[in-house]
């Protein structure tokens, strides 16, 4: 199971945070904390390939940095090309020469998917390059059933958000914790 790597990563924390949003949750899932270990990234990323070995893929392609090391293990696992786009001066990108043909089909690849910003940025991208996205896989897939593309993820988790005002947590007294920082406020 995902979660449970996850756990074991110390990727998926329980306790309350402070988000870049501003707004407060009782869980926190940092992927990355997961991915530095390279058998629970093959292993956490073979439940996304189950989901997606019928599909008709020639390369997939991941946003920097959060879908690098999905698209390459996934690509990996798949056996096809995998590449990244990146910002250069807040604009998403295909760098390095890379390149994407006409016609060919893309997966695009996250860690989590909340909105799905990065990924729509990094289709968009796809797009102009006459790739035909058939969907995005993910790790986590946090979104909610808005999202214009199929989304295949690892696994499905709801973290609960709050404004400072109605958290239950700040109400206990709880100390407030600002993810991948040492210090508790
Ligand atoms: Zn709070």
């Amino acid at each position: 199971m995902i979660i449970d790597l996850l756990k074991e990563s110390n990727a998926l924390l329980e306790g309350h945070f402070l988000l870049s949003s501003g707004k407060h949750s009782d869980r926190y899932v940092q992927c990355a904390k997961l991915l530095q270990y390279p058998d629970r990234a093959a292993e956490a990323i073979s439940f996304i390939v189950e989901k997606v070995k019928d599909l008709d893929i020639d390369i997939v392609v991941g946003p920097a940095m959060g879908g690098i090391i999905v698209a390459y293990e996934l690509g990996r696992q798949l056996g096809k090309p995998a590449i990244f786009t990146e910002r250069e001066e807040g604009e998403m990108k295909l760098k390095r020469g890379f390149n994407i043909e006409k016609g060919q089909k893309v997966l695009i690849t996250e860690d989590v998917v909340t909105t799905g910003k990065s990924a729509y940025e990094a289709i968009r991208v796809v797009e102009e390059y006459g790739g035909v996205v058939v969907g995005i896989a993910c790790i986590v897939d946090r979104s909610k059933g808005d999202i214009k593309y199929p989304v295949y993820g690892g696994t499905k988790l709801e973290i609960k958000t709050y404004d400072i005002e109605g958290c239950p947590l700040c109400k206990e007294g709880l100390p407030i914790v600002k993810p991948g920082s040492r210090k508790i406020k």
